[in-house]
């Protein structure tokens, strides 16, 4: 006999009120209209999609039962504190792990990450970076002999029932050919794109990726459509032209960004533009940790905090 504790009856009660969906016979109320506050774990067959309250980087979980893809690591070790509560108990594996670029706000984290779990598989580009956790990540996988897959070459990855489908990712011979826009060394649009895919849902995770990957994108064939978007870059005035919002169309928006950060992120006119299209938009330095939950089907957005 399965017995409710009071936290567990809350959690379903606030699930219910979200998303009908999970109550047979009655249609999914798909959309909050503001940020919802709920501390939430997946359920069996769920998938849950967390961005991680790591401050001024990226760090995003993407888990199924026991299975686990995380995309980039953040600036310190605070990925650590964020793996060990968003993991089921025990669990020191990790199925696959992505770095978007090897800014140090997105490798230094996950050059932690190597040293405190057994990861089974790496996607990186080629691109480097002149920075001690680069060094640090490039050895650990060496000492550990983990496999790399290059963006280059794999185009789909598939962990458990998720699927990682590249999009964009640069090369080393590419950011050094080319010529950048004083805000970046090129490293940011040489950020691995990605639509995660559980069931219909679609999760677009941009990296840092700017305006000039964006109309890339917008002209090549892949269906940019995705229920969620990670905000490219912070937030940053660089990414998220209004076009680009009107090709994805999602549901949430969740920025990932640091508090009282020194670049001025996130944008005003990105906030605003997120607004102003109706998208329920979070934002990890308000509203802390956000987490996406989906059977597939259905779709709940809610974070830590509301603000
Ligand atoms: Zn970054």
């Amino acid at each position: 006999m399965t017995i409710f504790t009071k936290k567990k009856i809350k959690s379903w009660t606030l699930a219910f009120a979200l998303g009908g969906s999970l109550m047979v016979g009655v249609p999914a109320l798909e959309r909050a209209t503001a940020p919802v506050a709920l501390s939430s774990k997946a359920t069996a067959g769920q998938m849950s999609l967390t961005v991680f309250d790591v401050g001024q980087g990226d760090s995003i979980l993407a888990q199924v039962g026991d299975k686990q893809i995380l995309i980039d690591g953040g600036p310190d070790s605070t990925v650590l504190e964020r793996l060990g509560n968003a993991m089921p108990a025990g669990d020191r594996e990790i199925d696959l792990v992505i770095l978007t670029h090897p800014h140090s706000d997105h490798v230094n984290g996950l050059a932690q990450v190597l040293s405190r779990y057994k990861v089974d598989k790496i996607m990186a580009t080629d691109v480097t970076a002149p920075i001690v956790s680069f060094r640090t990540w490039r050895s650990e996988i060496m000492q550990n002999n983990i496999p790399v897959d290059d963006p280059q070459k794999i185009k789909t990855e598939r962990v458990g029932d998720m699927e990682y489908d590249v999009l964009s990712a640069g090369t080393e011979a590419g950011i050094r050919g080319s010529e950048h826009d004083g805000n970046s060394d090129g490293l940011n649009d040489s950020s691995i794109v990605g639509m995660l895919k559980f069931g219909q849902k679609r999760f677009l995770l941009m990296g840092d990726a700017t305006t000039v990957i964006e109309d890339k994108l917008m002209a090549a064939p892949d269906d940019l459509k995705a229920d969620f978007l990670k905000v490219g870059h912070h937030g940053s005035n660089y990414s998220t032209s209004e076009k680009f919002i009107d090709a994805v169309a999602p549901v949430y928006a969740a920025t990932s960004v640091g508090a009282k950060n020194p670049y001025g992120n996130p944008a005003w006119r990105v906030m605003q533009l997120i607004k102003n299209k109706g998208i329920v938009g979070y934002r990890t330095d308000e509203n802390g940790t956000v987490t996406a939950l989906t059977d597939g089907s259905s779709l709940q957005v809610a974070s830590e905090r509301v603000r």
